[in-house]
């Protein structure tokens, strides 16, 4: 599947970084990742991190996927509020998600400084009301969100003009937050991990899995085998073709970055992610060197072709909503993209085996818009699968929570 269109930037900015030898022979290990995006290259450091003997397999070059697309805020707070999530799932399991999301921030900071060089920065949050009416929706979240200890502040209109320069009728500033360069990330994870020993293989394309009792045979479409203790599907949105029934689905979100800007020319926007209330949102953060990149615009449009022919005409509508909001700032795209991703019903992700595919097919499915904090977190709930041990996010994120 063609997961992203015009050039997403990270992968021009940052090219091909390293080339990882494609599979040449049958192989076997422990555990077989399917899959060379974020989610592949965090799920395998953690397995390999705990002594498991791993093996990657991307079918492109590493990072190609959604990841090469992505705007890569890293946030806690999910597309589905919390006060939603709880009507769902109860407050308490709302507020484990919601937790569990924040602690992925640091997570992942953790890991970026280990990897070191991939544009990590520690930058808070603002969500704002797009409208009036959206306030009384905002507040009950503030009082859900600081009722489980969350650290975050009501900003009335006066206080978002001061500090950030905009109109809008409320926000929450939120301190947790961060943004990354996705590629860079998916790349250095993976570039260490090979020197370290594990087997990562690009140009190589899983087209058959099959599962016993005992482990897992998978088949190139070059007809080579690996055969393993467990396999992870960390396929991104082509996860999907190993599951009966949907569990997501498939949208497009569009994006522009424009060229470094003058210092101090994005004012507070230089370490803020924004995003609103309105439902597609707009979202926008900043890179390290001063480029603003702005996303939104999202549409249910699930073909390549259809998709990338609205690219031009998206980032223009981007860029006017973001003039509409900072008129003073003078932008200009540099580059625009779209790119697919997966939505699930009430925003979560699915992490484990399928009740139908037996417990050594694991599904890594990190659907949503932010995506990046669930693969962190997924990285450590199937590790707990995969040594059969209990984790505490194993039910909500897992398939078992369609059933109730
Ligand atoms: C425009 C856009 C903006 C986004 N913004 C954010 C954001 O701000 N914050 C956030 O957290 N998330 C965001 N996301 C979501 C985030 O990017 C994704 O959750 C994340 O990149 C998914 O990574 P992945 O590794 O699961 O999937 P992918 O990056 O798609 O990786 C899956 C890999 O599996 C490979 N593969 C597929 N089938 C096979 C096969 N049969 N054999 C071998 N390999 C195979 C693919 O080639 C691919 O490289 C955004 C996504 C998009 C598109």
């Amino acid at each position: 599947m063609d997961l992203k269109s015009g050039y997403p930037y990270w992968a021009v900015d940052n090219g091909l970084m390293h080339a990882f030898p494609a599979l040449d022979a049958d192989h076997r290990c422990d555990v077989v990742v399917v899959g060379g995006g974020i989610t592949g290259a965090l799920i395998a450091d953690e397995l390999a991190g705990h002594g498991h003997d791993v093996a990657v397999v991307e079918q492109r070059d590493v990072g190609w996927g959604s990841t090469a697309a992505s705007t890569a805020l890293l946030q806690y707070e999910i597309d589905t509020h919390l006060i939603d999530l709880a009507k769902r799932y109860g407050e308490d399991d709302a507020a484990l998600a919601y937790r569990a999301c924040a602690d992925a921030i640091g997570m992942l900071h953790d890991k970026a400084r280990e990897v070191r060089d991939v544009d990590f920065a520690r930058n808070p949050s603002l969500y704002y009301a797009s409208r009036r009416r959206d306030v009384p929706v905002l507040r009950a979240e503030f009082e859900a969100r600081v009722r489980h200890g969350f650290d975050i502040a009501w900003l009335p209109h006066a206080a978002v003009r001061e500090r950030f320069g905009f109109d809008a009728p409320a926000a929450l500033l939120s301190r947790l937050g961060a943004r990354v360069d996705p590629y860079r990330f998916a790349y250095r994870l993976l570039m260490r991990l090979e020197k370290r020993g594990t087997a990562v293989f690009d140009r190589t394309t899983i087209d058959a899995i099959q599962a016993t009792a005992r482990g897992v045979t998978l088949e190139t479409v070059d007809g080579l085998q690996l055969r393993a203790r467990h396999v992870v599907l960390a396929a991104g949105y082509a996860n999907q073709r190993w599951l009966k029934a949907g569990v997501a689905r498939n949208r497009s979100s569009y994006a522009f970055i424009t060229d470094p800007l003058a210092p101090g020319a994005l004012g507070p926007l230089a370490d803020t992610l924004v995003w609103e209330s309105a439902r597609p949102y707009l979202y926008l953060r900043s890179t390290g060197d001063g480029r603003l990149l702005v996303g939104g615009e999202d549409d249910g449009i699930d073909v390549p072709a259809r998709r990338d022919a609205r690219v031009e005409k998206k980032a223009r509508t981007l860029l006017k909503k973001v003039q509409g909001l900072w008129p003073d700032l003078a932008l200009q795209p540099a580059f625009s993209w779209a790119g697919t991703f997966a939505e699930t019903a009430d925003g979560l992700p699915f992490f484990g085996p399928h009740p139908d595919s037996g417990p050594r097919v694991h599904f890594a499915m990190a659907y949503g818009g932010n995506g990046i904090t669930y693969s962190m977190l997924g990285a450590g709930l199937l590790r707990a699968g995969i040594e059969r041990k209990r984790h505490p996010l194993a039910a909500l994120f897992g398939f078992r929570r369609l059933d109730r």
